[in-house]
């Protein structure tokens, strides 16, 4: 028979979000009438803006046309888009960052986990406790780990917790790590990190010859103007980092496909002879011979949301998720909940009240409010204790569940 890669088999079986679906349809099947609202997955809720729509359209018109049809594009991505990305959400921001380094993808899940593929597996991989699953899982299925203990840490990874305890703030790892996945605004606690701490990691990176792995999928819900949107707004960041984004989260591409890797041309890492090598040749071999390009219409879709509509439409739905979450803080604390994030994010994070542990909070707002948040230990042994809400949901929904919330807690 064939022999499986059984570092597939270490995974956690009960994943998060399945067992989140086993438990509200078992509730469901035996309470058909209760009209259960979901604050669990991190999925958008609004329809694309009409700059965006009307782009893909005009894009598909041009496909279905003779003289304007195409067929495949580079790998990397149409030079209109890099241009538009590199311009916009770098250069203009004051971050070096040239058309070249920008690498157009379908998601930056698929890029967090396939940057695994350029990094030796002795590397020494820090994550911040708890975390986006996709992080740790696909260093798992690539056998950078041993197994998992009862808490669901895996052997072989660094786990630095992010807790009320230190304020959110990841500190830096006591022992020399090589790479680090930072997340800023944060899933799944919804909170920044400033300038000097991301500055120290950028340091710390610098001293140990480790790489960032940068994710600001969500920086488009940044609204103080003193927090970082790119790490490369950090001095010295474009010889430590790889920064990730999409178009998902601020443009509501979670249906339609785009994101985007930020390589700089001067990272560099070691061989395993122990010579200095540059990293963006290798991640463009990779992309190339493992991607064939977003579609045409969608990287057109994604140029539109740098137009001066597709800017002020994207402005208005960042703004809408980001009242929600407001709605959802406020709301909370009236009802005496310890909250943390939804200001510069689209997630709150709270502490269980009573010291009830995640799932037995999960399943208390279910029976009682019939509301469907996710539990914050799904997230890392770290996030036992808390519970993250989804901003992304209609406003109407939002306001009776900060009611159901309320009522539930008796
Ligand atoms: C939603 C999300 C992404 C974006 O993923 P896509 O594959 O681009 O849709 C990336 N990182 C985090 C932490 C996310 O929550």
């Amino acid at each position: 028979m064939v022999q499986v890669n059984d570092n597939f088999l270490k995974l956690k079986a009960g994943y998060l979000f399945p067992e989140i679906g086993r438990r509200v349809s078992a509730f469901c099947k035996a309470n058909p009438d209760a009209a259960v609202i979901k604050l669990g997955i991190g999925d958008v809720t609004e329809p694309l803006p009409p700059a965006i729509a009307e782009a893909i359209h005009k894009a598909v018109d041009e496909m279905s046309n003779r003289e304007t049809f195409r067929g495949y594009g580079p790998e990397q991505g149409y030079d209109f888009l890099r241009a538009a990305i590199a311009e916009n959400d770098f250069r203009s921001r004051g971050c070096d960052v040239a058309d070249d380094e920008i690498f157009v993808s379908d998601g930056s899940k698929c890029d967090t986990g396939n940057i695994l593929d350029i990094f030796g597996t002795d590397n020494v991989v820090a994550i911040t406790d708890p975390v986006y699953p996709v992080y740790v899982d696909t260093n798992v299925m690539s056998g950078r780990t041993g197994e998992a203990d009862a808490t669901g840490r895996y052997a072989g990874l660094v786990y630095i917790p992010v807790t009320a305890e230190n304020d959110f703030t990841p500190a830096l790892p006591d022992q020399k790590v090589d790479l680090i996945y930072l997340c800023f605004p944060n899933n799944p606690t919804g909170t920044v990190a400033s300038k000097e701490t991301l500055k120290q990691w950028v340091d710390y990176a610098k001293a140990n010859d480790s790489i960032i792995l940068f994710d600001a999928a969500y920086e488009a819900f940044i609204t103080d103007p003193e927090i970082p949107h790119s790490i490369y707004e950090i001095e010295g960041a474009r010889d430590v980092a790889i920064e990730f984004r999409s178009f998902s989260k601020n443009a509501g591409f979670t249906g339609t496909r785009c994101a985007f890797t930020v390589v700089p041309k001067g990272l560099s890492g070691k061989t395993s002879t122990g010579e200095s090598t540059l990293i963006h040749p290798i991640w463009n071999r990779r992309h190339c011979t493992k991607f064939n390009g977003v579609s045409y219409p969608i990287q057109r879709g994604a140029e539109a949301a740098y137009s001066e509509a597709g800017k002020a439409q994207i402005g208005e739905l960042v703004s809408f998720y980001l009242e929600n979450a407001r709605l959802l803080r406020e709301g909370l604390e009236a009802a005496g909940i310890t909250v943390y994030g939804g200001v510069n994010a689209p997630y709150v994070w709270l502490k269980t009240p009573g010291g009830l542990s995640s799932w037995d909070f999960f399943d208390r707002l279910l029976n009682r409010g019939h509301l469907v948040g996710t539990p914050g230990s799904g997230f890392g042994a770290a996030g036992e204790g808390y519970f993250r809400l989804s901003a992304f949901n209609s406003r109407a929904n939002v306001e009776e569940a900060v009611e159901r919330f309320a009522k539930s807690l008796g």
